[in-house]
């Protein structure tokens, strides 16, 4: 179908600036020269196309991608230069070993029943990474276990480990003592794996200095232009969302709107029926609190958000001569408003905003040709 009539059958329409993407990871890793800068595109990117965007930070001279299972490894191993590595972080699932092996996949190994299973059932003497639990208490082996590794002969001259791991509880509040004492523990710990590179640094890690970017950082949320702790460069937004307008309607004072009647009408006005909702990755909570933007004007929701549509009170846009037609969109995501933005109204995380940002959306990637 031709592309501007998909455009007009999807109520929203998402745009990713892959550019923008690439700008962000060339100034992440300037802040961090003497590591390598691997990107974290698990969850399909964070939501934004896992091939789109790996594809693009390749052009921009990524050669490590981290992923969370086996299908996204999988998914992007097909489409993907054998130059590029992939790590899985959720580990080695049993049954999953000679898979892994056969297709190129380095599983981050967790525990030392998985690092067992890939020495002697699919992995011996291939990489892999190993994830040492520094203090975040998710995954990942404590120290006695290490030393059991590495005191195990046979099983250490079968593992080919070219990076040992970990990851920080705190690194998005550079104040807590946490960030310092997993530092710690993890430089002793990884000591007793010499020959293997270290990284324990995300994108919040990063910014805590260069003890803590050691071999290699893990960048994620912030090569999608969202800042995950405070004081790192300025990052290029890299989504935006605008959403249609499909019906407009007077409302008189006293007039309910949406479900449960929530909104009532305070004045006499317009309501407008915007094709998102919460299907869409908006979130419920912000029933009666979001906002959309026409023209840099705010438009309040009025009542719950739904699962396909939200009603915005758009009574401020006609004295201002700004008519608001069928067909029109309005802007969820732009510079009007940020990821942060909604996130802090959600009372939730940008991570979640834009890991759930729906399917449905007409999607647009916007690549300059850098
Ligand atoms: C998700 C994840 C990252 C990336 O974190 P950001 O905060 O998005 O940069 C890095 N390492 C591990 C282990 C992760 O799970």
């Amino acid at each position: 179908m031709h592309d501007d009539l998909l455009r007009l059958a999807a109520g929203g329409r998402l745009t990713v600036d892959l550019s923008a993407i690439q700008t962000n990871y060339r100034r992440l890793a300037a802040l961090a020269p003497g590591a390598e800068a691997a990107a974290v595109v698990k969850a399909d990117a964070y939501g934004l196309g896992a091939l789109r965007v790996a594809l693009a930070l390749f052009k921009a001279g990524c050669r490590t991608f981290f992923v969370a299972d086996l299908a996204e490894a999988f998914a992007l191993r097909r489409a993907f230069p054998d130059a590029a590595r992939i790590y899985v972080l959720n580990g080695l699932q049993p049954g999953a070993e000679a898979a892994c092996a056969a297709q190129g996949i380095a599983p981050v190994l967790n525990s030392l029943e998985q690092a067992r299973r890939w020495a002697f059932e699919g992995g011996a003497r291939m990489a892999c990474a190993l994830q040492v639990d520094s203090g975040m208490g998710r995954l990942g082996l404590s120290a006695r276990e290490v030393t059991a590794l590495v005191e195990d002969g046979e099983l250490g001259g079968r593992l080919a480990i070219d990076l040992v791991m970990s990851h920080l509880a705190c690194a998005d509040t550079p104040a807590c003592p946490a960030n310092r004492a997993q530092l710690n523990r993890f430089a002793e710990v990884s000591a007793r794996l010499p020959h293997a590179r270290r990284g324990l640094a995300n994108s919040g890690g990063v910014l805590l200095g260069v003890g803590f970017q050691m071999d290699l950082v893990r960048l994620g949320v912030s090569l999608y232009g969202v800042e995950a702790a405070p004081g790192g460069p300025r990052l290029e937004p890299v989504v935006g969302l605008a959403a249609r307008v499909i019906q407009v309607r007077d409302v008189q004072a006293g007039d309910r709107v949406g479900y449960g009647g929530d909104h009532v009408q305070m004045a006499p006005g317009q309501i407008a029926t915007i094709a998102l909702g919460y299907a869409d990755g908006w979130p419920r909570r912000l029933s009666g609190r979001g906002r959309a933007f026409f023209k840099g004007v705010a438009l309040p929701f009025a009542g719950r958000v739904s699962m396909d549509s939200i009603t915005l009170d758009v009574s401020a846009l006609a004295p201002l001569g700004l008519g608001l037609r069928l067909g029109d969109e309005v802007e969820l995501l732009g510079p009007q408003q940020t990821l942060a933005d909604v996130a802090e109204q959600a009372d939730t995380i940008a991570y979640e905003i834009l890991t759930r940002l729906g399917r449905r959306f007409h999607r647009t990637y916007a690549e300059s040709c850098s």
